[in-house]
């Protein structure tokens, strides 16, 4: 029987990722971000940091190209698929691969299991979901994620730059972000209408909250809805629309001055965690969604 994916070379890459999709009569579906990785750099990258003692977790396996090579140096991939069609596929190719499991389910709705390392080449319509569980629900040393390069550069924005959001600040709350390549549409097939990026997450050491992590989330959603307004602003205006009861004249004076003239987008991230804690020590209801 044919063998599939067996070389790194973009054309066989190509040939067999038509070829299956051929075969099983399955045609790429844009509502689950169906884009088939076919090019051998892309596919090196993310297996670089791998070793042979991982235990890797793949988000959206596709027809199986990258959890091939991946599960021929780690010691165990879980595979996760939501399409069935392409169960049949991966069956297929990674046939000969007694350390993958295929799991046949929504990513959204998995419960946490144990893993080393994140490798995928995630769906870019829920990427956002996505880095949510994943960094707030997983324990993990590394991640190397091939996202649409927009979403990419966000993750991985300074303060005070146009990239710089609520997405950052989650991101990079909990891990280092590294970006390691970015991917023409031509690396894919069928080829996306975007630019993809490869990243890099490494958890960082948790940071010493002294307020619920939720709140401290939730303050940082508020303040990037008015992004370019100054702080100062924002807190005498805007946030009493979102929160109640706080102090607004003792919150201002328990605060640095050249940080309430600051604009959110150039907050670093332990300005907002020290900003957050002074508005819960400042709340007189605790209770504080409106
Ligand atoms: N990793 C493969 C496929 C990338 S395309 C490759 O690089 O070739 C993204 C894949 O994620 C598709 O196979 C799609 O069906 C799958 N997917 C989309 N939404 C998903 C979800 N919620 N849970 C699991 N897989 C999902």
């Amino acid at each position: 029987m044919k063998k599939f994916f067996n070389t790194l070379s973009r054309r066989d890459l190509l040939n067999d990722t038509m070829d299956l999709l051929k075969m099983f009569g399955v045609k790429p579906f844009k509502r689950f971000s169906q884009n088939f990785i076919v090019d051998p750099d892309a596919i090196k990258i993310f297996l670089e940091n791998i070793s042979e003692s991982d235990i890797v977790l793949e988000i959206g396996a596709g027809l199986g190209t990258l959890t091939k090579f991946i599960a021929s140096k780690a010691k165990k991939v879980t595979a996760i698929e939501i399409d069935y069609r392409l169960i049949p596929i991966l069956n297929m190719v990674l046939e000969e691969y007694n350390n993958v499991e295929i799991i046949n389910m929504d990513f959204l709705k998995l419960k946490p299991i144990n893993i080393d390392k994140i490798v995928s080449n995630i769906p870019y319509n829920i990427s956002s979901l996505i880095i949510e569980k994943i960094v707030k629900e997983y324990k993990f040393s590394k991640a190397i994620l091939g996202l649409q390069k927009e979403f990419g550069l966000r993750m991985a924005a300074e303060p005070g730059s146009k990239d710089y959001s609520r997405l950052t600040v989650l991101a990079q709350f909990y891990c280092r972000i590294d970006i390691l390549r970015t991917l023409p549409p031509k690396s894919f097939y069928p080829e996306p209408e975007v630019d993809s990026i490869i990243l890099s997450l490494t958890p960082l050491k948790k940071y010493d909250l002294d307020v619920p992590e939720e709140f401290f989330f939730k303050i940082v959603s508020i303040l990037f809805m008015f992004r370019r307004k100054m702080l100062r602003k924002v807190l005498k205006h805007y946030l009493p629309k979102h929160i109640k009861k706080y102090s607004y004249g003792k919150l201002i004076e328990s605060m640095d001055s050249n940080i309430l003239y600051k604009r959110i987008y150039m907050l670093s991230i332990p300005e907002l965690v020290d900003i957050a804690e002074k508005i819960w020590m400042n709340l007189n209801d605790r209770n504080i969604f409106k």
